[in-house]
């Protein structure tokens, strides 16, 4: 092995957390957020996908705002497409959003609580909200994930991981935390793609 390997967009510390924040990344405030429970302990990741319309992707509106960008800062035009009139007034959020070509917008700070699991439970605890990092990665049930996304998502939650250690054991997805209910992010995300890159990263 040579000393100095080449970095890659794979190396471990291209990504960063720290004071809550993902760097780099681009920042865009949600109002869609409150605090976590006291002394709550950050020890989940939900992986989800999101599309609007659904199964369309870099949909923008007229001022240019990605669709998800505008839903997550309640500034989606409900008429703009007939299927938003069915989620109109819809308050929600990730912390992060993770587009087709692999760039990553941050909407929450990590320490505070977003609005993406609905009703939940993971592992007997509810409400997975209170303690978990929501990740949204534009896509559907329908679609495979783009390699972009994965070369994102992968070093992303390593930087996640070494910020927030309790969530190493706790990767999951909308469709395991609200069965049933939701089924995000579908029989396309390939989980054993996503566990092997993460894995790789933490060993170096
Ligand atoms: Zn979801």
């Amino acid at each position: 092995m040579p000393t100095s390997a080449p970095k890659n967009s794979q190396s471990a510390d291209s990504f960063t957390v720290a004071a809550g924040r993902l760097t780099p990344a681009k920042w865009v405030a949600s109002p869609n957020f409150n605090p976590r429970p006291d002394n709550t302990v950050i020890n989940a990741i939900v992986i989800h996908n999101i599309s609007l319309p659904p199964n369309e992707f870099s949909q923008q509106d007229a001022k240019g705002n990605h669709y998800v960008e505008a839903l997550f800062t309640n500034t989606l035009d409900w008429d703009a497409h007939p299927y938003f009139k069915t989620i109109e007034g819809m308050e929600v959020s990730a912390h992060l959003f993770i587009q087709r070509d692999g760039r990553v917008t941050q909407f929450v700070d990590f320490n505070e609580r977003a609005w993406h699991a609905g009703r939940s439970s993971y592992l007997a605890q509810a409400e997975c909200n209170d303690y978990s990092i929501g990740i949204e990665l534009e896509g559907s049930d329908f679609q495979a994930f783009t390699e972009a996304q994965y070369a994102t998502l992968a070093p992303v939650i390593a930087a996640i991981h070494q910020a927030y250690p309790q969530t190493r054991r706790h990767l999951t997805g909308h469709s395991d935390i609200a069965p049933g209910r939701k089924t995000d992010p579908g029989p396309f995300f390939d989980w054993a793609k996503l566990r092997e890159s993460v894995s790789a990263l933490m060993r170096l």
